[in-house]
Parts: structure tokens; C-alpha cells; sequence
């Protein structure tokens, strides 16, 4: 018997070491991280400034718990509100921590107005998580299978679609909140349209529902703005983010404002580890190295100049249907209905990882330190990878 569960069907590789956009395997074979452990090392791999603060806050003290107050947990809550325009934040260990945070911000939002089934919206497409309430929120029917009974109080419409959420929110008034993601990521890397969100920030508006965003992957820099929704001209009512938060460390983050901001009460909610002394400081030199760094505005001119390199060599092959995404979060579409996962093993092989997802995606998640040779040299392994696919594919 395998002494790890088998919850994971991994590739045939042991990472021993990372440095920037490198990792070596235990057998000293070099890789080229073009996914950045799913979307969470957006500063790479040992990055001084993170390994500084890490190292330095684990001589001072690592853990002392929320019954008292944290220091690194108090900045990093000035910096994440001072940079989203969010009131206050709620901090856990994972991503699907921040999403029970906010899914339990809805409910007693909807049971503070006499509501006896809250419901939230949520999309097709959609992932936000393992537990059992975010997993009811995920639309991917092969996570529900076998976890019956799911839990209450959710409703699902088409993502980009926004006459159905309206028709939907007409016809059930237990709607009191929509949870989506700004730009799907396990779903297909599909971006929402500017007019879907802006319609669903009115649509919120006009009927006080909450707009809860599941930024878990898309914040900290990854599409080229601090968090997704600066592309658009308002604030969410609740925000979620996670990932490149901790470069590594296990950290979640619930952001509220306004009428979402005081629902939760003490005894209303709470986490042992959540926001720890530790995560905090590693958290708190990742929001610096990327706002001192400028790395939002790196992030653009690097998904552009991947995007551009991938398409210019196979433009002409006919081998691509569309790109999706936005800034470091890429989604390279192949022609082909059939299942492209051995492009990953393929690439693993080439010293390359990527990832790819709802099929015939291809993923990349690279990390926002990279060169620009660096970033050329990822496309041009793309490139290989999907022409070796095509070619054994005949
Ligand atoms: C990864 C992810 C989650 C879940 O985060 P965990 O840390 O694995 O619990 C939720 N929502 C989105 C959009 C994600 O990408």
C-alpha cells in the first residue's frame, strides 16, 4: 500500500530544487517552470526577498494563534484593502478556505434579511474548490461524482451569459449572492466579457445582491492588474484570492466591503493557523516585491510577447483554434477534439511544465519574473510540443 493517499494522478517526477524560473528534478535534470505550481509562485522559485522574510520571521516567531493580535497579519490586511479598495479581509490557509469565508458571508447576509435558503449564483465552468460547499459550487460533474449529497443553496447559469443570471435572479428571490470567476482558470483559461461583469455589478447593484469574486488565481498580479476587477471600473462586494498571495506559503484571503464588510460577528467564523505570523511576512514581501517591482505592468508585456511568439510560428499551421486569457494566464487552444494531456508528459520530457486543461487547452502559468529570452524560449518549447502532438497525432 502506497503510504500517500491516491488522490492525484502525477506525472513520474520529484523536484529536489527551484531557483527563479528553474526547477531540477532529484536527478539533477533542469526544468523550465512555465506553470509556476499552478499559478501560486508568480515571483519564482526562491525568490530572495520572500526567502528573506520567511527566514527571518521563523527566528522571531512563527505561530501564536487569533486569540491574539498579529502584527504581520495587521499589514498585510492595511496593504491588501490599501491596494483593492476592499474595507477588511478574513484570513485562512487555502483557496477554498477564502471561498467558505465568503459563501458563509452570503448566507448570514441572506439569513440577517429572514431568507431561509440563500442561494448563490454560480457559473458553469466554474471551479472554487474541494470542500464540500465549494465543491457544490465547481460545475465539473466528474468532482461531484460519488460525494452526494451536495449542499444547498446553490443555482448554476451559463458563465457569459448575462440575461441568464438576470432571468435567474427574476425568478428566485433566495438569490442573495453570485460567485464567479473574472477569468475561469480548471474551466478552459475563458475570460468573462467586460460587458458580462459590468452588467453583473448592475445587476448586484439594483438588487442587493452581493458580487463575490473568486480572484484565487486570477489576484496578485496574474493578469496584469493587482487583482482581475481593476480591469473594470468598480469594487466587488466580496473578493477572494489565495495562490500567488503566499508564493508557497499556505495562505487565504477574504476581502468584504461595505454591506458585506460587517456579517460576520466574533464566534461568527475563525481559522487556528489562518493568517499566522509566518504566511503573513512571506505574504507581505510578496505584495511589496510586486508593487515595488512594477511586476502588473511586466505581466502584460510578457503574456503579450509569449502570445505573439506562439502565434507567429503557428499561425500557419492550422493547429490553434484561439488564445484565451489575460496577462500571465494563457490558454492555448488546439484544434482538435481529443484529449491533449500527453502534451504534458511530452513537455515534462522536454524540460518544460505546463499544464493542460478542459481537454485541449493548453495552460500556461508562468511565473512574472521571467526574461524576456526566458519567456521566448518557453514559446518556442510550446511550439515544439503541440507540433510533435499534431505529428504523432496522424
Ligand atoms: C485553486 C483555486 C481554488 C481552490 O484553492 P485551494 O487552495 O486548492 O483550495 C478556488 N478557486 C479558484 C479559482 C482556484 O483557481
Amino acid at each position: 500500500m502506497q503510504p500517500i493517499m491516491n488522490t492525484y494522478g502525477r506525472l513520474p517526477v520529484t523536484f529536489s530544487k527551484g531557483a527563479g524560473v528553474y526547477v531540477t528534478d532529484d536527478n539533477g535534470k533542469s526544468y523550465l517552470d512555465a506553470l509556476s505550481g499552478i499559478a501560486v509562485c508568480g515571483l519564482g522559485h526562491g525568490h530572495p526577498a520572500v526567502t528573506r522574510a520567511i527566514r527571518e520571521q521563523a527566528d522571531n516567531l512563527v505561530h501564536t494563534s487569533n486569540l491574539y493580535g498579529i502584527g504581520q497579519q495587521q499589514s498585510l490586511a492595511e496593504k491588501l484593502t490599501a491596494i483593492s479598495g476592499m474595507d477588511n479581509v478574513f484570513f485562512g490557509n487555502s483557496g477554498a478556505e477564502a471561498n467558505e469565508a465568503a459563501i458563509k458571508i452570503a448566507r448570514k447576509y441572506g439569513n440577517d434579511q429572514g431568507i431561509t435558503l440563500p442561494t448563490i449564483l454560480v457559473m458553469d465552468g466554474a471551479f472554487h474548490g474541494r470542500t464540500l460547499a465549494t465543491l457544490t459550487a465547481t460545475a465539473n460533474p466528474a468532482a461531484h461524482a460519488g460525494f452526494t449529497p451536495l449542499v444547498n443553496g446553490f443555482e448554476r447559469v451559463p458563465y457569459n451569459d448575462l440575461k441568464a443570471a438576470q432571468d435567474a435572479v427574476k425568478n428566485n428571490s433566495n438569490i442573495i449572492a453570485i460567485l464567479i470567476e473574472p477569468v475561469q482558470g480548471e474551466g478552459g483559461v475563458t475570460a468573462a466579457t467586460e460587458d458580462y461583469m459590468n452588467g453583473l455589478r448592475e445587476l448586484c447593484d439594483q438588487k442587493d445582491l452581493l458580487l463575490m469574486l473568486d480572484e484565487i488565481q486570477t489576484g496578485n498580479g496574474r493578469t496584469g492588474e493587482y487583482f482581475a476587477f481593476q480591469h473594470f471600473n468598480w469594487t466587488p462586494d466580496v473578493l477572494t484570492t489565495a495562490k500567488g498571495l503566499g508564493n508557497g506559503v499556505p495562505i487565504g484571503a477574504c476581502l468584504a466591503k461595505g454591506k458585506a464588510a460587517n456579517v460576520l460577528q466574533p464566534g461568527n467564523h475563525g481559522s487556528t493557523y489562518g493568517g499566522n505570523p509566518l504566511v503573513c511576512a512571506a505574504a507581505n514581501a510578496v505584495i511589496d516585491t510586486i508593487t515595488n517591482e512594477k511586476l502588473c505592468t511586466r505581466v502584460t508585456e510578457l503574456g503579450e510577447r509569449i502570445v505573439n511568439a506562439i502565434d507567429k510560428e503557428l499561425k500557419d499551421t492550422g493547429f490553434i483554434t484561439e488564445y484565451r486569457g489575460k496577462g500571465l494566464m494563457i490558454g492555448v487552444v488546439l484544434n482538435t477534439t481529443d484529449n491533449a494531456a500527453s502534451i504534458m508528459k511530452s513537455s515534462l520530457d522536454a524540460g518544460l511544465l505546463l499544464n493542460v486543461t478542459a481537454g485541449n487547452v493548453v495552460r500556461l502559468l508562468p511565473p512574472f519574473v521571467l526574461t524576456n529570452d526566458e519567456a521566448d524560449l518557453i514559446a518556442a518549447k510550446v511550439c515544439e510540443q503541440i507540433k510533435l502532438y499534431f505529428a504523432q497525432k496522424k
